[in-house]
């Protein structure tokens, strides 16, 4: 049979229907995707020995017959272990198992195994040490159907020195071991010879990067490390410049775009800043900046704006704002121009409704509100607040869009709500997106792509008017993760925050010190601040399940801290889990000013919650922050926890609860250490970003979740060599191919892999 890219797995071989589930689950259904399924490491665990020619102090991999499987525990400190023996046929090994019971009861007597581990030796007093018992601690186990060729004697050598097997993200159902047989079978056929390489020849030539044929072999089977080595790099560019090519393609097409002008001078911009409350960082007076000179070309303005949170985001977005509707289209025939403001969240886009409303309160410039569940507009043509300032009023949802069609309201801010088709402007001329990483880089391309048809194109004469896009975020991400994902984007970092802004003290609590970090925390309620409690889980785990993960919900946890803990203060919950509206309620009864008016008392003093609190939600009244379970959590989400208690001038105060192995011995165990020390002593966002970036180790999916980027392009993001020349390869390439007529792979490839949606 010949076979293609697109060839079933199940045509090359048998596959029992558990192996099809769990390669389903790794996305593995053709040879294409399994050429693609790049081992993490090599060598270490890979090498299949026989028991007879173990070497303590090694990794290595035996199969054999499990017997004596028994469990007990152990001596003095009454740990729970499972112990066994595995046969071959050139001898025995023992094995233990700590804390892992459940191992006795999933595995039988004479079942074949395969056992992954570091063979460990027995001191005894009197024997020397080679002659201590070997045995296997802890190792993985996994049973199987049969003993691979050789895998019980001699067909892998012991003293084999080229020791590169691969190690492969495995399921279960489907070990490392399987796939490295499996991909020795494609390796070695005719398919091999017919590859074609989408990344362009000159390109490979020029940063000395092997052929896609040759770095599909050296990436699953070297012959040295450095053969590995540069294969990897090359699969990493290639998924960098991919990514690169799409995003400098955006942002050539985006370039020869029309966009209104909007031409301001410096005196009328410092009127309007000068009227807020505070003097505006330098950082914020920069962006500013940028954007205002962004707005002058007549061309699209794309711009990132990262800062941390409470870097004062939203003082930025009003000024821009202001740039765009304090100015009238050329035609002077419509009105102003207008601003469309969208947030991940109802909570969210309230919270802008009224800053901007405090923003723009010297300026009789109306601004509409429309979510899922409400329209409102400011001002209200009857209501006032009893000072005698006008207010905001609801109004119907279709008068609000009849507004905003006819250009009566020039700024609108909402939800997604607000990129419905029924949702048609006038002039629209700027969209500021807010937390901008909420909505996926698809979502946002769509935006992007979207609004140009929300102006009523058939009244301004037809023509396309493309508007300037602000984009937030407070998630602050190392550069050359910027510099690929947002490849599209221009740059402003808030990288200060406003004076007066206290640091949180954050300390890492040991177990012993919890009770007074509860005191701690009462003292702080006392004065009448308010706390967050943070939990990974929203309710217990099933607690039959032997594997269940023991961590901290919100469930347990607001009833434990209600009765055990802080019966006088009131506690509420909230999670994912729970309606939008529902949500809302709580946020705001916990974010309900205390003040004198309900006599300095919290409606809630303790809001225990997941991680739904992430996105920035303004209680300044919060200070102390509670965080469970912080091994659970990676930096970034750490850090935007914390950015919820950095509201206001109080002192705040994050605790930082975690389950660390009782040694700090495990690989897993040093890096949540590490991890947690960087949260501790970093200064701001960005510092936090690079450092995480720095400490993943490959097989940390954070970043393929977070960012749709691989594990392998995540670590050539720590290069930032590398990224600018995928940049700079893209970036020339667009300019001279813009359709990449000369390109036909690489646009085929671009087409397929794309993350935009050709409308
Ligand atoms: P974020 O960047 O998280 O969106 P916000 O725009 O919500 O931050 O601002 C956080 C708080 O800081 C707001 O209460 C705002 O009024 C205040 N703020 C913004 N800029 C300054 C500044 N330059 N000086 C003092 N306070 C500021
Ligand atoms: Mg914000």
């Amino acid at each position: 049979m010949k076979i293609t890219l697109d060839t079933p797995l199940e045509l090359i071989q048998r596959l029992s229907p558990f192996q099809k589930k769990a390669l389903a689950k790794m996305h593995l259904k053709s040879v294409g995707d399994i050429l693609r399924h790049f081992p993490t490491r090599y060598g270490e665990s890979g090498l299949i020995k026989a028991i007879e020619y173990l070497i303590p102090g090694e990794n290595t991999v035996v199969f054999g017959k499990i017997s004596k499987l028994k469990t007990g525990k152990t001596y003095r400190s009454k740990v729970a272990i499972s112990t066994a023996e595995v046969e071959d046929s050139t001898g025995k090994i023992k094995i233990i198992w700590f804390s892992q019971p459940y191992i006795a009861k999933m595995f039988f007597d004479g079942m074949l195994v395969r056992i992954e581990g570091k063979v460990s030796q027995k001191r005894t007093k009197t024997s020397t040490e080679a002659e201590g018992e070997l045995y296997f601690s802890n190792p993985k186990i996994e049973k199987v159907s049969e003993i691979p060729e050789g895998g019980s004697g001699f067909l892998f050598p012991a003293e084999t020195d080229h020791n590169l097997t691969p190690v492969y993200p495995e399921s279960r159902g489907i070990s490392s071991n399987w796939i490295y047989h499996f991909m020795q079978k494609i390796l070695g056929n005719e398919i091999m010879d017919s590859l074609t390489d989408p990344v362009p020849e000159e390109i490979l030539k020029k940063y000395n990067l092997p052929s896609l044929k040759t770095a599909l072999i050296w990436i699953h089977c070297p012959r040295k490390k450095e053969n590995a080595e540069i294969a990897r790099k090359r699969f990493a560019f290639e998924e960098i410049f991919f990514i690169q090519l799409d995003r400098q393609k955006e942002k050539f097409i985006a370039q020869r775009e029309k966009s209104f002008a909007i031409i301001k001078n410096e005196k009328e911009i410092k009127e309007f800043t000068d009227s807020f409350p505070f003097p505006l960082t330098l950082a914020q007076q920069d962006s500013i900046a940028s954007v205002l000179s962004d707005f002058k070309t007549g061309h699209p303005m794309s711009r990132l704006l990262e800062g941390d949170v409470g870097s004062g985001k939203t003082a930025v977005a009003a000024t821009a704002a202001f740039a765009a509707v304090s100015t009238l289209p050329p035609e002077r025939k419509y009105g102003n121009l207008q601003v469309a403001y969208m947030a991940p969240t109802e909570i969210l886009a309230e919270q802008h409704f009224e800053s901007f409303i405090e923003y723009f309160s010297k300026y009789k410039i109306p601004i509409g509100l429309i979510t899922g569940s409400v329209a409102k507009k400011f001002p209200s043509k009857t209501l006032r607040l009893r000072s005698g300032q006008a207010t905001w009023t609801k109004i119907s949802k279709p008068q609000l869009l009849k507004w905003v069609a006819n250009g009566e309201i020039p700024i609108l801010i909402g939800t997604h709500s607000l990129i419905q088709k029924t949702v048609k402007f006038k002039n629209l001329s700027f969209i500021i997106i807010d937390e901008q990483h909420r909505f996926g880089v698809r979502q946002r391309m769509e935006l992007r792509k979207k609004p140009a048809r929300m102006n009523d194109v058939s009244r301004s004469g037809g023509h396309d008017i493309a508007p300037h896009l602000l984009s937030m975020t407070a998630t602050p991400i190392p550069r050359t993760l910027a510099l690929t994902i947002f490849g599209d984007l221009d740059l402003s970092l808030l990288d200060e925050l406003p004076p007066g802004r206290q640091m949180p003290e954050t300390k890492i609590v040991l177990p012993h010190e919890r009770e007074e970090t509860y005191e701690k925390v009462r003292t702080e309620l006392k004065t009448g601040r308010q706390a967050f409690v943070i939990c990974p889980r929203i309710n217990d785990p099933d607690p039959d399940k032997e594997n269940a993960i023991n961590a901290k919900s919100v469930i347990s946890e607001t009833k434990r801290l209600q009765e055990k803990i802080f019966p006088e203060f009131k506690i509420g919950a909230i999670t994912g889990k729970l309606k939008p509206s529902e949500k809302e309620a709580i946020m705001k009864e916990f974010s309900a000013r205390g003040g004198s008016a309900s006599g300095g008392k919290n409606k809630i003093d303790i809001l225990v919650a997941t991680s739904v609190v992430e996105v920035g939600v303004n209680v300044p009244n919060a200070t102390v922050m509670i965080i469970e379970n912080a091994e659970r959590f990676g930096l970034a989400q750490l850090h935007q926890l914390r950015g919820r208690i950095l509201r206001s001038s109080y002192k705040p105060y994050c605790f930082v609860f975690a389950d660390l192995p009782r040694r700090s011995s495990g690989e897993g165990g040093s890096k949540t250490i590490a991890r947690l020390k960087s949260f501790v002593n970093a200064k701001n966002g960005f510092e936090l970003a690079e450092a995480d970036l720095q400490q993943r180790g490959s097989g940390d999916l954070a970043g393929a979740k977070q960012w749709g980027v691989s594990d392998l392009a995540m670590e050539a993001l720590k290069n930032i060599k590398m990224v600018e020349a995928a940049r700079l390869e893209a970036r020339l390439l667009v300019e001279k191919d813009l359709e990449l007529k000369k390109y036909p792979l690489l646009a085929r490839h671009l087409s397929s892999k794309s993350t935009v949606h050709m409308e």
